[in-house]
């Protein structure tokens, strides 16, 4: 339903502006499918927020995998940078348009809170990751991520909340993506992650071990519970299907407590042959 006064727009106008805006994937969720599912407690529900939302719109770029397995710290945190404030930038313009249109509306950034901020409280103000999941992106995995068909758990997601009242996309069955290989678990630097998998719809993940990995590891870029993961077209694209050195990898980066950088090619471990693992 539009707002007085507001011009009418599909939902494949603003899929289009936002693609035009550099959004790789869109989603809609209408606003009650957080009290529907109860996932989350009411501070998070995007009406608490703000009481006028009718609709979150999710919204993705990638993480490119030979970014997300680089170990040259500048091209990193560089990437890392530049994808947050497109994310940002494209929220906060799609924010303008609807607005311009009429229809009240704003973006939460993606982040933005700080790694100390985080180690006193690690609570975001707002859940991308479940917006986009009630918007049809994909499901929450085993290691808390959006698992989307399309780059597993490689990507950033901000969302944008309007009181434009728009249908909510169908939303990824659970366990249709996610097949709790639990390769992340293993993975993982700090062993964050716990659980039955027979039991538990994803692992319990310990914050506060993850948030600590920068002091131990002075800085080094992580990331294995994301580029372990094998979902994802872009593994395909990338021709990684193997995973099997990353985790020869992690045990060389237990043993020096540092990972040697290759000066010359900024993805040191190099393409991989496209045979299946
Ligand atoms: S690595 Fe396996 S368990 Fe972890 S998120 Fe990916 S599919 Fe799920
Ligand atoms: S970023 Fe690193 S330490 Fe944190 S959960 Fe993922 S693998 Fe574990």
């Amino acid at each position: 339903m539009s707002q007085q006064g507001a011009a009418p727009l599909t939902k494949a106008e603003i899929i289009a502006e936002a693609k035009r805006l550099g959004a790789e994937l869109v989603g809609f969720a209408s606003v009650g499918r957080w009290a529907e599912h109860g996932d989350l407690s009411w501070e998070y529900d995007p009406q608490r927020l703000w009481p006028l939302t009718k609709t979150v719109i999710a919204i993705s770029i990638p993480s490119l995998l030979p970014i997300t397995e680089t170990k040259i710290n500048a091209v990193y945190h560089a990437q890392y940078t530049n994808t947050n404030q497109l994310l940002d930038e494209i929220a906060y313009r799609l924010s303008a348009f609807l607005n311009r249109h009429g229809h009240a509306a704003f973006n939460i950034c993606r982040d933005g809170y700080g790694v100390d901020a985080m180690r006193l409280r690690p609570v975001a103000v707002f859940s991308h990751v479940w917006a986009a999941h009630y918007a049809g992106l994909g499901e929450v995995g085993w290691n808390h991520c959006l698992i989307t068909r399309e780059f597993g758990p490689r990507h950033r997601l901000v969302s944008v909340l309007t009181a434009l009242e728009l249908e909510g996309d169908p939303m990824v069955e659970e366990g249709s993506i996610c097949n709790k290989c639990q390769l992340c678990q293993k993975a993982c630097l700090t062993q964050s992650f716990s659980g039955n998998k027979h039991k538990d719809r994803r692992s319990n993940m310990n914050k506060y071990a993850c948030l600590n990995r920068r002091a131990k590891f002075k800085g080094e870029p992580c990331g294995y519970c994301l580029k372990v993961c094998p979902v994802g077209e872009d593994r395909k694209r990338f021709q990684s299907r193997k995973v099997n050195h990353y985790f020869e990898e992690r045990t060389a980066f237990f043993a020096k407590n540092r990972v040697s950088l290759d000066p010359v090619h900024p993805m040191n471990l190099g393409p991989l042959p496209s045979s299946e693992s």
